[in-house]
């Protein structure tokens, strides 16, 4: 048996795709495409937290030929011009990850300020068209995804006390629209997920019942219960659907046992939170 989340595991998927005649695309290639193709696969990549560890999977993607989109969150510890160039310079897709309701604590004229001033920089550096809402913002610490940091929140968890940020970053769009900030669109928005096979690594699980903001309306998901990274390869090669996108954060990916470990640990203690929160719901 091998681990999951591995970064064998994932060169294990790019291997399928490249083998398979599913078609990459990107965000930006699906919203500008008039004629899309009949069966592709979109593959998303949120940087959260570590930017380093971006650039051996983009390598790895670019070496079978496969282009996929980057979203960066602009907070020092993520927005690393250095790395974001060498990931852009292997011809992937950059884009803002933004999350102007939670650093704005759910101010509207302040959040859309702060959201044009943020998205300049990808613009500039590397002609982004399209953005992505970032989703599990802590309350009190935003950065909240390290071991240390999870051990924090344990107290807060079993005294029922949300950890949670409650702004939903893509609200903004409500009373704005992509086109004043010169983006095609976003990366949850501007896709129509009814005939797409939506699958998302958030919490180091493909269950969907960890998910909380991480949900989208598709009528092929129903059709599948998907618990680890093997039933994903055999949709793959089995050509199972049409159309799937793949949300995979890197930082879930880990190579060696102990990091993989803290990590898995870091991921229960989170899921757990969620659960309460939907408890209280
Ligand atoms: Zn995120």
């Amino acid at each position: 048996m091998s681990l999951d989340f591995t970064y064998n595991k994932y060169t294990e998927i790019i291997e399928a795709i490249s083998k398979s005649d599913y078609e990459v695309i990107t965000i930006r290639d699906y919203i500008q495409l008039t004629d899309r193709p009949h069966k592709f696969i979109i593959i998303r990549h949120d940087v959260d937290l570590n930017p380093y560890e971006q650039v051996k999977f983009a390598e790895l993607e670019n070496n079978y030929g496969i282009k996929t989109s980057y979203y960066f969150r602009y907070i020092e510890k993520v927005y690393k011009e250095e790395i974001i160039n060498k990931v852009f310079a292997l011809g992937h897709e950059i884009g803002y990850h933004y999350e102007v309701f939670t650093k704005t604590k759910g101010d509207p004229v302040k959040a859309i300020e702060l959201f044009s001033e943020e998205l300049k920089n990808f613009t500039d550096n590397w002609e982004s068209k399209t953005v992505c809402p970032h989703g599990g913002s802590f309350v009190d610490n935003t950065d909240g995804y390290s071991i240390k940091n999870m051990i924090k929140l344990i107290p807060k968890i079993f005294s029922g006390k949300t950890i949670f940020s409650k702004y939903v970053n893509f609200d903004l769009w409500d009373k704005h629209s992509f086109k004043d900030f010169g983006i095609l669109g976003d990366a949850y928005r501007s896709i129509d997920f009814s005939d797409i096979l939506y699958l998302s690594d958030t919490g180091r699980s493909w269950d969907k019942k960890y998910k909380r903001l991480d949900k989208v309306d598709s009528l092929i998901n129903p059709k599948f219960n998907i618990k680890s990274t093997d039933e994903i390869l055999k949709i793959i090669k089995n050509h199972e659907t049409d159309k799937i996108y793949l949300l995979v954060h890197f930082e879930q990916w880990k190579d060696n046992f102990k990091d993989w470990i803290l990590w898995y640990i870091a991921q229960i203690i989170r899921r757990n939170g969620k659960k309460i929160i939907f408890r209280k719901k």
